[in-house]
């Protein structure tokens, strides 16, 4: 099999790109779900999926797994997320052959989380930060088109925005050729995170990351631990939304529309799904930007 066409090359076309996020489940049972999600947004046709890396244990290996049934079962291009989390340098240099070896030639780099409530601590001979994984990557494959991840709201262990953005600047001066950002719900702090990045000389695409909420529960626990922030009027709708899951469902996906629609006509490069390994919030929105 002929390895995937770097990510950048699809970007190159000028054509807004849609991107959809799967993660790796954790059984058997998991992975025949998932292969059904996928067989029904084949239909979407999607440019891109991403495949995202576990925060340790065991569905690492299923990083690999699954990039691999999404390319060969479903030929699409399939971007592994790999994390600087608990590997050492060795260990990375390992994963970036083994990934290339398999035929992939775009990788999300990523630092990955600490555990909840403690500070990240990288391997003894690890990655403290994304950067030097860029670089790493960048060094044993420079063929390899690599995203890294941005935050339009700041991440939340940075002191400043601005010095957060500086330290996405170095990543993309490290050789990312495109930025993915962390879900948001408020577009204008997107289009204002978009402005910051060109003042500061990132030119690369900046890929909003979207999320059809799915429970008010679910999104609040998300947005507290990522630092997004909740419009009154999504909540105030939620609310009203109740315990009906097909209400609250259908609100998600008429908000993330609306943002999609605001994102493509001021000139996003595309739009990136967290579809939380689901097929009918991605059918629905495809569904819905149809002219
Ligand atoms: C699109 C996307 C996909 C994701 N996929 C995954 C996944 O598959 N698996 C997973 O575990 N997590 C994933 N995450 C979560 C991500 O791992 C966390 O947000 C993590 O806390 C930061 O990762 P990063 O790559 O942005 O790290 P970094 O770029 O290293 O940034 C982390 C923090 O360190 C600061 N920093 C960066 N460089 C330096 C430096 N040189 N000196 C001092 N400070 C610095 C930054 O400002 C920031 O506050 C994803 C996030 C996004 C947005």
């Amino acid at each position: 099999m002929s390895p995937d066409r770097p990510i950048s090359e699809l970007f190159a076309s000028g054509r807004p790109l849609r991107s959809l996020e799967f993660f790796p489940p954790k059984d058997e049972a998991g992975v025949e779900a998932l292969r059904q999600t996928a067989a029904a947004l084949r239909r979407i046709a999607p440019d891109f999926v991403s495949v995202t890396y576990g925060a340790g244990g065991g569905t690492r290996d299923r990083t690999a797994q699954v990039s691999a049934l999404l390319r060969d079962e479903f030929h699409f291009t399939v971007m592994p997320h790999l994390t600087c989390a608990g590997h050492s340098r060795a260990e990375l240099a390992e994963l970036a052959d083994g990934i290339h070896a398999a035929g992939f030639r775009n990788v999300m780099a990523l630092r990955g989380d600490p555990p909840k409530g403690a500070e990240f601590q990288p391997a003894s001979d690890g990655p403290r930060h994304a950067i030097e994984l860029v670089s790493l990557l960048q060094e044993r494959h420079p063929e390899i088109c690599l995203g890294v991840a941005g935050y339009p709201e700041k991440h939340p262990e940075a002191p400043s925005a601005e010095v957060d953005l500086l330290h996405l600047k170095q990543k993309v001066d490290a050789g990312a050729a495109f930025v993915t950002t962390q879900l948001f719900f408020d577009n204008d702090c997107f289009h204002r995170f978009t402005d910051r990045c060109r003042a500061a000389g990132i030119n690369v695409p900046i890929v909003p990351g979207i999320m059809p909420v799915l429970s008010l529960k679910q999104i609040q626990r998300f947005t507290t631990l990522c630092g997004a922030s909740l419009p009154g009027t999504l909540v105030r709708r939620l609310e009203a939304a109740g315990d009906h899951a097909d209400t609250v469902e259908h609100v998600g996906i008429d908000w993330a529309l609306s943002q999609i629609r605001d994102l493509l006509a001021r000139g996003a490069p595309g739009y990136h799904l967290y579809i939380l390994n689901r097929a009918r919030s991605g059918l629905a929105l495809a569904a819905g930007l149809v002219d």
